[in-house]
């Protein structure tokens, strides 16, 4: 066995001094503090190492290596997380989805978070969410309350049950358009009606993602609308694959040598198909554990959560 660890990290910020502090992140200080702890137990590593490591002949990697992987492209990353790693000479990597970062839309993923710690009661909101589907149902042959309950059986490690069905509700098991149009209003109402400036003070800037890939640090594909790639047509995976690839070469990042961090962990057989067809060179997932690089496929790499580290 080859371990390497592979750590997520989402919002890294200030809570306490944030507009939002009932965002679910990482404290700023409590980033600093996992660092001193990472420089004490592991090697940091940079996704070119890696690389190197799957490659032949072989690269060794140093004693315990660590990666550290940060999701969504948060401005937290370019004013919180860059400096941080950048004293102390660590080369992270960070996956934006691009369609936040050139459109200026919040994610509906962001719009549920942002909606959550807006309200003090998520049960509230999601009698909302059913309450409004009636008038949806007829036209998108909606299921019944009952049927959507039971539709999300799954346990999330850290949400409660509501949280989760409001989640997975609005994330995936809603049509498209209804979806859309309920975290639309919700997010008006309970968070802001300007989603563009919204987007610019929540996603760093193409600027800032330039600035950080000079700077050392490693950009991959986040895919471009964020959605759930194991949830789309083999079409539809393609367009959401080269549309990233079109942003990430707009970074300089080059076509035949780039990586992906799959939205929410999803992936399936087609798009495994599709992207060593694309020449994508390592992919991570949200399977929870340390990775063996003798055993696991460089394309579905498992990460650990920065919360599986003290901070
Ligand atoms: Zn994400």
């Amino acid at each position: 066995m080859k371990p390497a660890t592979i750590v997520m990290y989402h919002y890294v910020r200030d809570l306490g001094r944030s507009r939002f502090p009932a965002i679910k992140g990482l404290s700023v200080e409590g980033f600093g503090r996992q660092l001193d702890y990472i420089q004490n137990h592991y090697s940091p590593i940079a996704a070119e190492d890696l690389l190197e490591a799957f490659s032949s002949p072989r690269k060794d990697l140093p004693p315990n290596p660590i990666l550290l992987t940060f999701d969504d492209g948060y401005s937290d990353h370019f004013a919180n997380v860059f400096p941080l790693l950048d004293a102390r000479g660590i080369r992270g990597c960070f996956f934006p989805p691009a369609q936040a970062i050139l459109e200026h839309k919040v994610l509906d993923v962001n719009k549920i978070h942002f909606i959550l710690a807006s309200v003090s009661d998520a049960q509230a909101v999601l009698n909302q969410v059913f309450a409004s589907l009636a008038e949806f149902r007829a036209e998108f042959a909606l299921k019944t309350t009952g049927e959507y309950l039971s539709a999300v059986d799954e346990k999330h490690r850290y949400d409660t049950r509501e949280v989760t069905v409001l989640k997975r509700l609005l994330q995936r098991e809603l049509p498209e358009p209804v979806r859309a149009e309920v975290v639309r209003r919700l997010f008006a109402e309970h968070v802001t009606s300007d989603e563009t400036a919204f987007a610019c003070e929540l996603y760093m800037s193409m600027d800032q993602i330039a600035c950080l890939r000079r700077n050392g640090m490693h950009i991959g594909s986040h895919g471009y609308t964020h959605a759930w790639l194991n949830h789309i047509s083999p079409q539809a995976q393609a367009i959401e694959i080269d549309r990233s690839l079109e942003f990430l070469q707009e970074l300089g990042v080059q076509k035949n040598n780039w990586t992906i961090c799959y939205p929410y962990g999803g992936f399936d057989d087609s798009l495994l198909q599709l992207l060593r067809e694309r020449q994508c060179r390592l992919g991570f997932t949200v399977e929870v554990r340390v990775a063996d690089l003798d055993a696991d496929d460089r394309l579905t790499l498992p990460r650990i959560d920065t919360n599986d580290l003290p901070s």
